[in-house]
């Protein structure tokens, strides 16, 4: 049976206890000197015993919270979320000893599922170990664990205190097919040739492990493949149908996903070329609503004949390869045109040079079927959920649960020493259109007085490829040989250089999500300029005519937020996050109420509302 061993002696923190976070310690266990009591959640009450009660006290108390995990077996019972005990939940812990923080959300998760809460929202920094928690719970009941990147899923899949838990299932393209292993599964035979494989479940490495994810209590996989299989419903034999508990981990761009995927789009890459090429000389001329249905309606006529052609090729000669990515893209068409034909929500249309997209200008109409149809109950866990009402609004879980059957947690603390991780004010001014001109000289110089200062690995998040390349072309030479700069075309291979290199500064874009820098990857990171979401995008123009501009805020928030937990990944881990756009405190400001406290007390006081200091 699993153990909870008790420490003797044990005196506890009134106020730790009251805000419900972990509150007892060993007596007489080490007394944190170096902790600030200004930013110390567990120092800032008035009292005798508050006074004399240390953060890392409490912290090394947690730690000393021993569970003997249970070897987990897919035979064993598995219970509904609502029936579950604190002592199974942590039985299922997969490490034998808890971090700060966990047990107490285990037990949070427990009560609210207890108390019939259907959804749980927890947002918890890096370094909580979000992911040990939620396999807890993914553990004792049948349940989907998806995460937006396949990096994510090999990370867990490498982690032995995570070996066996699930059973994970990738795309078609991840997998040989067995008769022709230079293809992948989308390319198999049974597609160019119409095989009928008959054997696949013995033979197929997608079928072979498919299989077993649909045999299996737990299955992890990526939002895009939750998403996608969310629409073969009825039509797969392999569906791996829905579950008791489906977690999303890294949840605070599901709704994201879900807009690109029914996404309308016409490109070079969405629809084979020959439909393209027709479709092109009428793209480049739609102004109005009606102009777009025309068009779009010639484009499925079109598609739907080359559909049929290509199902009389496969049926005589077979398909070639190129064929085959046609009749795939074709199908994934047709399916979002479904949808776009069928709803009943506004989506926006844009054409960005000559390809066109049409999306909805919410994702919350398509969530139920694409996301919460799959599971009764959900864990939502990420570090960036700012304002978690909106979020379970927009991503449209008001529609399918009440109110109060949805809990948010409160917010989980930082572990990591705030002095590793500091934010420094060295803005010049905003970078926004109107002050780019005028600021970006600035901003160049700003940057080369920080890569002297910082000789270690730098990042730089340069938000677009035309900051970027402004950067790069005025940076002084000296500083130029340090510098990795990649491309569209390039991106994996120059920062897997600069994460080998050192001394290197890795001037990127779009990188500010799932990346693991941790230690001497990284030793500081500089914020050019506020990833504000794109005003060129009708559909974000559209939601601000609509009153969302807090909603655009917090994008922005989330980005840096991310950002800044690329580099600090452990406790002794150290690195800077350096701020060029002046941009930011404004920001900051309009944020406030929603800024995690963890990413706060690391803000110098010139970014604080309120505050007239500034650093020099
Ligand atoms: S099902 Fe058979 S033919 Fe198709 S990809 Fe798999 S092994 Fe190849």
């Amino acid at each position: 049976m699993p153990r909870i061993i008790e420490e003797p002696d044990l005196v506890s923190c009134e106020y730790a206890a009251k805000i419900g976070w972990p509150s007892t310690f060993r007596l007489g266990a080490p007394i944190c000197t170096d902790c600030d009591r200004s930013r110390c959640r567990f120092h800032s009450v008035p009292s005798d015993a508050a006074s004399t009660l240390k953060h890392r006290a409490v912290i090394k108390r947690t730690v000393h919270n021993r569970v003997q995990p249970t070897r987990i077996r897919f035979n064993d019972p598995m219970v509904q979320p609502r029936e579950l005990t604190t002592r199974e939940g942590l039985s299922r812990f997969p490490s034998s000893s808890l971090r700060p923080y966990q047990k107490v959300t285990v037990e949070r998760i427990v009560e609210a599922f207890n108390s019939g809460k259907k959804c749980v929202v927890l947002t918890a920094p890096t370094g909580f170990g979000k992911s040990y928690v939620n396999t807890s719970f993914t553990s004792v009941t049948r349940s989907f664990y998806a995460t937006p990147q396949l990096a994510l899923i090999d990370q867990m899949l490498r982690d032995q205190s995570l070996k066996g838990r699930f059973v994970e299932i990738k795309g078609r393209r991840n997998y040989p097919c067995y008769h022709i292993p230079h293809r992948s599964v989308h390319l198999g035979k049974c597609v160019t040739e119409q095989y009928d494989c008959k054997e696949r479940f013995e033979v197929c490495p997608y079928w072979k492990q498919k299989r077993k994810a649909a045999e299996a209590p737990s299955v992890l996989l990526s939002f895009a493949y939750l998403v996608a299989e969310g629409q073969t419903e009825g039509h797969s034999e392999s569906y791996l149908g829905t579950r008791n508990l489906l977690v999303l981990d890294e949840a605070h761009n599901i709704e994201e996903e879900c807009l690109n995927h029914i996404s309308v789009n016409i490109t070079p890459f969405t629809i084979p070329h020959e439909a393209y090429s027709k479709a092109l000389p009428v793209l480049r001329k739609v102004r109005t609503e009606e102009q777009l249905k025309e068009l779009l309606a010639d484009v499925e006529a079109s598609l739907k004949t080359q559909l049929e052609q290509v199902r009389k090729i496969t049926e005589t000669t077979g398909l070639s390869v190129m064929q085959a990515e046609d009749l795939e893209r074709i199908g994934r068409y047709l399916e979002t045109y479904g949808l776009y034909k069928s709803s009943k929500s506004e989506w926006v249309w844009q054409t960005r040079g000559d390809q066109l997209f049409v999306q909805p200008l919410f994702a919350r109409e398509f969530m139920k079927e694409l996301i919460w149809k799959r599971a009764e109950h959900y864990i939502i866990s990420s570090a960036t959920i700012l304002n978690p009402q909106e979020y379970v609004e927009l991503t449209g879980l008001l529609d399918v649960l009440k109110e109060d059957e949805i809990s948010i947690l409160p917010q989980v603390p930082s572990t990591f020493p705030v002095e590793n991780r500091p934010v420094i004010d060295r803005t010049v001014g905003p970078l926004s259109r109107a002050g780019w001109e005028e600021n970006m000289p600035k901003a160049v110089r700003a940057v080369e007085e920080i890569l002297r200062e910082e000789t270690g690995n730098v990042a730089i998040h340069c938000h677009s490829y035309d900051n970027q390349e402004t950067l790069v072309n005025n940076l002084s030479e000296d500083l130029r040989q340090r510098l990795i700069v990649h491309t569209r075309r390039d991106r994996e291979e120059r920062l897997r250089e600069w994460m080998q290199s050192r001394g290197k500064v890795f001037v990127s874009v779009a990188f500010n999500e799932g990346q693991d820098w941790k230690y001497d990857v990284c030793d500081a990171q500089i914020l050019l300029k506020v990833p504000f979401p794109d005003l060129g995008d009708k559909r974000v123009k559209r939601r601000l005519e609509m009153g969302r501009q807090q909603w655009y805020d917090n994008q922005a928030l989330l980005e840096v937020i991310q950002a800044y937990g690329r580099a600090v990944r452990a406790e002794d881990d150290k690195a800077r996050f350096y701020v060029i756009d002046g941009s930011f405190q404004r920001l900051v400001g309009k944020c406030w109420k929603f800024v995690p406290d963890w990413f706060k007390e690391a803000l110098p006081a010139s970014f604080v509302p309120g505050s007239q200091t500034r650093e020099t």
